[in-house]
């Protein structure tokens, strides 16, 4: 067995522990996770914001050693905050990225994702998602697929559920020995619509963000299959790690309520959700107007949030808010939700031969 330079219950300023072989770092606010084997080769599961590439490998080599690097790049799924160094650290260590064929289409500039709603309501961070980067990034070049059996490439003793809703092919990562839960947004720990959550740190299972969240039944399925594990340990992509009891509780809890605490009263994709398939979307229930005083509340949003934007990445706020998104013809005909409405006709929004490296910092939360 290797030995690891931090042992399994240290946390230094950086990283924080997780479970044995298991750490996390949070970059402003998204978490990633380093994941080793028994003889320490290890992954690393997402990436986050754009800008700590550094800060992942000063992490990386304070758990593994000096220039350590991982197996492969490991993806719950492609939001801005989950990409934003991945290509930066697979061409620095030369290795794979690994995510689910629905996901493909937002990591290969063939599509954009589904629209954020920014009329659910709950806060800054949901209002000010208008600004968020939008084009997908594209790292056809070093992506490969999650194998179908279920296995974790270049990981022992761990497999990969598909757990869809918040995005299209949203996956979570589960070891089965010590019931080790990374959940990606599936369900977080934190209240992800609460700029002051944020900064708090407040343990508490949540549903998935509901701003970017395109489809809440399977989003719903997705957290009774996770709560059906009955975690040990769950680490999400927005909070801090929850265990045991208690984490199993609430969980059964955002089941058994989950259309209640989780799902939005109103929003874009309460009703309907959108239709992806491994080209990316096919059609989208229609936008939903802001009423007056929750575009009061816009305003508010916007000066608290705004600050927590520039942190991320002045760079990226050239996004314009903009329901439509690029996607190749389709036919709707034997598809459910006939009444969304179709997106046809738009070209792809990133020529992967004339690859804009400025561009590859977007995708939503
Ligand atoms: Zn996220
Ligand atoms: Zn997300």
């Amino acid at each position: 067995m290797a030995t690891f330079k931090r042992n399994h219950f240290g946390s230094s300023r950086h990283t924080f522990h997780v479970a044995p072989r298991v750490w996390g770092l949070k970059t402003i606010f998204v978490n990633l996770y380093f994941v080793a084997n028994p003889n320490g080769s290890w992954v690393l599961v997402d990436t986050g914001v754009k800008g700590f590439a550094q800060q992942i490998k000063d992490a990386a080599d304070e758990i593994f050693g000096e220039n350590s690097r991982p197996e492969a790049i490991l993806l719950t799924h492609g939001h801005f905050d989950h990409v934003g160094t991945v290509k930066e650290l697979a061409e620095q260590w030369d290795v794979p990225v690994y995510a689910h064929p629905m996901e493909f289409p937002y990591l290969t500039g063939l599509s954009s994702y589904p629209p954020p709603d920014s009329s659910v309501g709950g806060g800054a961070m949901a209002y000010m998602s208008f600004v968020y980067p939008k084009k997908p990034i594209n790292i056809k070049n070093r992506l490969e697929l999650l194998p179908p059996d279920g296995s974790v490439p270049a990981l022992e003793g761990w497999h990969w559920i598909y757990t869809p809703g918040h995005s299209p092919g949203h996956v979570s990562f589960y070891r089965e020995e010590d019931k080790v839960l990374l959940a990606g947004d599936a369900f977080v720990t934190r209240d992800g619509e609460s700029a002051i959550a944020v900064v708090t740190e407040k343990r508490e299972v949540h549903g998935p963000p509901a701003y970017f969240t395109s489809d809440w039944g399977a989003a719903h399925r997705s957290v009774d299959t996770l709560c059906n594990l009955s975690p040990e340990v769950a680490a999400t992509g927005h909070g801090m790690p929850m265990r045991g009891r208690e984490l199993r509780w609430q969980l059964e809890d955002l089941v058994k309520e989950f259309w209640i605490r989780a799902v939005p009263e109103h929003g874009r994709y309460v009703h309907e959700p959108a239709v992806t398939d491994e080209r990316g979307i096919i059609s989208l229930p229609p936008a939903v107007n802001i009423s007056p005083p929750k575009i009061l509340a816009v305003a508010g949003a916007v000066a608290v949030a705004g600050l927590v934007w520039a942190t991320i990445n002045k760079k990226n706020n050239k996004a314009r808010q903009s329901d439509y998104v690029q996607q190749q013809q389709h036919p709707s005909k034997n598809r459910p939700y006939s009444h969304n409405r179709v997106i046809t006709g738009f070209p792809p929004t990133v020529d992967p031969e004339h690859d804009d490296p400025d561009a590859h910092t977007n995708n939503y939360p």
